[in-house]
């Protein structure tokens, strides 16, 4: 072959190459596009955890993938919590006061760290992971400071190397923090929006939902649900004597007790001032009762601490009703707002009658 020749066939090699590369990588600039929109859509920060582990993996067919994240106040696992999630679960997902504990490379982490799997420095962040030959550490960003990282692990020792350029995978740790830091303000927004402040316990709005749920679900069942309805006794009295602060560890320590006797599976709320309601699915009037009964007693036998000096004894008045949704029922909010009403009506009837007692259905 002739020199103009070879030079063709050293172009046209080229060019194929080039071509491929540039298909290779409209391929994964899709890819990338489509995995950006699924974390932008996760609908909550479970999902978007999830969506962020299983989906990188998948995507980039990785070998491991984890995410360490700052969480030194336990904010986002009691947000995980708030939302009935176990942080615990999140096997890929490490919590942690600071990230230099996890691996050496995280203490001050400004750009994406490509380089091998080195055991002793990066085995704690792939637990179980067998053969991993190179890894990846991504930052994600907020402000100037990294408030955690993506961990990319892979068998293959040349996909990661300090050869290669970063400008796409600290991309991907820029758009991954900034869905994490807005699924944990919605989240945050979620949980004011549902929580009493002094109790802890959820509000009213929350228990008025999550009756609609319950009911449903009972109906699907054929199931019955229960409600109590518990207001402490002369409760103004103990604001006017000892003060507003010495009512407050009054009501915290009436929630607290409440609290000890019911099931995880029971909803409570502070339905207003000095009332609590407890939702009790698959429960039926009589077993509601007994609870009601219990509470009562460990509210009246046990005085109150209000303050260091002061101890008194409180009682509460309890209302209980229950219902079974019927098959054909439709209208499930007016069953809601009856089975609220006779849980009310019962307390009413309670208080009228002395007060430290507990009363059944409407009557
Ligand atoms: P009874 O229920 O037995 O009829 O008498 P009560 O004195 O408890 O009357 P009521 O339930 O009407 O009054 C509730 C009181 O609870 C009035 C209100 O000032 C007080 N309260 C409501 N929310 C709070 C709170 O968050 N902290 C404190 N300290 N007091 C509260
Ligand atoms: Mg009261």
């Amino acid at each position: 072959m002739d020199d103009p020749s070879r030079e063709n066939e050293e172009l046209k090699k080229r060019l194929m190459e080039l071509t491929a590369e540039a298909a290779h990588n409209e391929t994964i600039m899709r890819r990338t596009q489509a995995r950006e929109l699924t974390l932008l859509r996760a609908d909550s920060l479970a999902q978007l955890l999830r969506t962020t582990v299983d989906g990188l993996r998948e995507s980039y067919s990785l070998d491991a993938v984890s995410v360490a994240l700052l969480d030194p106040q336990h904010e986002i696992r009691h947000l995980l919590l708030a939302g009935g999630e176990r942080p615990e679960e999140f096997k890929q997902i490490f919590f942690v006061d600071s990230l230099i504990g996890l691996a050496p490379q995280l203490a001050v982490l400004h750009k994406p760290w490509l380089g091998p799997f080195v055991g002793a420095d990066h085995h704690l962040l792939f637990p179980g992971a067998l053969n991993l030959k190179s890894t990846a550490l991504v930052p994600l960003p907020r402000k100037d400071r990294a408030t955690g990282a993506l961990c990319f692990g892979s068998s293959d020792p040349t996909r990661f190397t300090r050869h290669h350029g970063t400008d796409f995978l600290a991309h991907m740790g820029a758009v991954a923090a900034v869905c994490i830091e807005n699924a944990v303000n919605r989240a945050r927004l979620l949980r004011a929006g549902i929580t009493d402040f002094l109790t802890g316990w959820h509000n009213r709005r929350y228990l008025q939902q999550r009756l609609k749920e319950e009911l449903a679900r009972a109906q699907r069942r054929g199931g019955s649900i229960a409600c109590l309805m518990i207001d402490i006794d002369r409760f103004k009295g103990i604001n006017d004597g000892y003060g507003h602060l010495a009512g407050d560890n009054a009501l915290q320590e009436v929630a607290h007790r409440v609290e000890a006797q019911i099931r995880s599976m029971d909803t409570a709320a502070r339905f207003g001032g000095d009332e609590l309601a407890i939702l009790l699915p698959e429960a039926s009037a009589v077993e509601a009762a007994t609870l009601a009964e219990r509470i009562r007693d460990v509210i009246a036998t046990v005085p109150f601490s209000l303050t260091e000096q002061i101890e008194r004894n409180l009682t509460v008045s309890v209302g209980v009703a229950a219902v079974s949704p019927g098959r054909h029922e439709t209208d499930l909010k007016a069953v809601a707002d009856r089975l609220l009403a006779d849980a009310d009506a019962a307390l009413y009837r309670a208080k009228a009658m002395g007060r430290n007692r507990v009363q059944v259905g409407a009557g």
